[in-house]
């Protein structure tokens, strides 16, 4: 089973679109190629790894950067062959005959065939000799996919004492949203018709499941909350697992729901991530990988949970003399109390989310 999920997830890999889609994602390649680029200091003279290389684009960076050795792992072997050649066409590959590029960087990049679990049958790493691990293992709400495990059995197997990692921390936050980011609005009036029941159908079977979509920052109801940061130079495989309490609570600025003018009705929460390139490693120019609402989109969107029903929302102290259910129409929440975890399906190389919810 195991190995039927690694190949359906390889193979993907094996796509030259979802490589496109990674390299037009601008605010992801910024981050890393400025993080790569403008520290000299770290990557000047360095013994790379890139854990998953793909195209090789970040192991290029890196030889550009100054680094004297780049070893770059792709588990899927028509990538790996992929990124050869291009390190090879750049003049960057390592006992490889330069056929382009500037000459500058010449023999660098080693690329490694195979899951960097098994890279010890093509190759010989001695035990804690790499200066800076580079990785670009983020999945959608930051640990679908469930690759960051094998960055962390990198970690502690080459990187030496000291050593950087790249990024080096990663945030999940999270926040409530309004009836706009959801699909409800869209069928409310189509052509001047009613389809609402459409929405409303969707909005129920969205309960189930979680939606990876960008949501409109104007549609975020309530404040962010932080409800997980990794410290990925000592995090443990076994901490990736988490359940997280919150509280969130109406942006003091917003405009309530016109129809009726003391309440808010908030559909769900948005999940979203920010990887870290902090000063502890990137000390000329630290930076931040962000795929928050406020911020340009990325291919990762955000993730939407919805709540099976709308919790009502307002300023005011839940009124003792109604005996509605806080957070029904009748008596609006004044905050919105949350248990979220997320657990590994390391099996399928999934998450399951689950996520406790009730107006306070
Ligand atoms: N570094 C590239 C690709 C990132 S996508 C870029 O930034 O554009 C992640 C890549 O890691 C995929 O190509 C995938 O096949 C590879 N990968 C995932 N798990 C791996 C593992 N355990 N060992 C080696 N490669 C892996």
């Amino acid at each position: 089973e195991k190995k039927k999920v690694n190949e359906n997830y390889f193979g993907a890999y094996s796509s030259f679109t979802i490589h496109r889609e990674m390299i037009s994602d601008k605010v992801r390649m910024d981050a890393y190629r400025g993080a790569i680029l403008n520290n000299p200091s770290l990557m000047k003279c360095a013994t790379v790894m890139d854990v998953g290389c793909g195209t090789g684009i970040l192991s290029l960076f890196a030889a550009q950067a100054g680094a004297s050795r780049v070893i770059a792992v792709e588990a899927s072997e028509k990538m790996a062959a992929v990124a050869s050649q291009i390190a090879k066409d750049n003049g960057m590959l390592l006992d490889g005959s330069p056929s382009g590029g500037n000459g500058e960087g010449t023999g660098i990049i080693k690329v490694v065939s195979g899951m960097v679990e098994e890279i010890d049958k093509h190759i010989n790493i001695p035990p804690h000799s790499v200066d800076v691990l580079l990785s670009e293992w983020m999945g959608y709400c930051l640990l679908y996919e469930s690759m960051l495990s094998s960055v962390l059995y990198a970690r502690d197997r080459w990187l030496k004492p000291g050593g950087a990692i790249l990024p080096d921390t990663a945030t999940i936050f999270v926040a409530g949203f309004g009836k706009g980011g959801t699909s409800i609005p869209f069928w409310e009036n189509v052509y001047g018709f009613n389809m609402s029941r459409i929405g409303k159908e969707v909005f129920e079977d969205s309960a189930k499941f979680p939606i990876v979509d960008i949501v409109d920052s104007c549609d975020i109801m309530t404040n962010a909350v932080v409800i997980q940061t990794f410290d990925l130079l000592t995090v443990k495989p076994d901490e990736l697992d988490f359940t997280a309490s919150f509280e969130l609570e109406l942006k003091p600025d917003l405009t309530l729901d016109n129809t009726k003018s003391t309440t808010a009705w908030c559909y769900g929460v948005v999940l979203w991530f920010e990887t870290g390139f902090t000063s502890r490693f990137c000390k000329e120019m630290p930076t931040v990988l962000s795929t928050s609402p406020y911020t340009p989109k990325t291919h990762w969107s955000q993730t939407i949970l919805t709540f099976r029903q709308p919790i009502a929302m307002g300023f005011e102290k839940p009124n003792p003399d109604v005996t509605a259910e806080i957070g029904s129409d009748s008596c609006p929440a004044r905050r919105i109390q949350s248990r979220l975890s997320i657990v590994r399906a390391a099996e399928h190389r999934s998450i399951d989310i689950s996520l406790e919810t009730s107006g306070i």
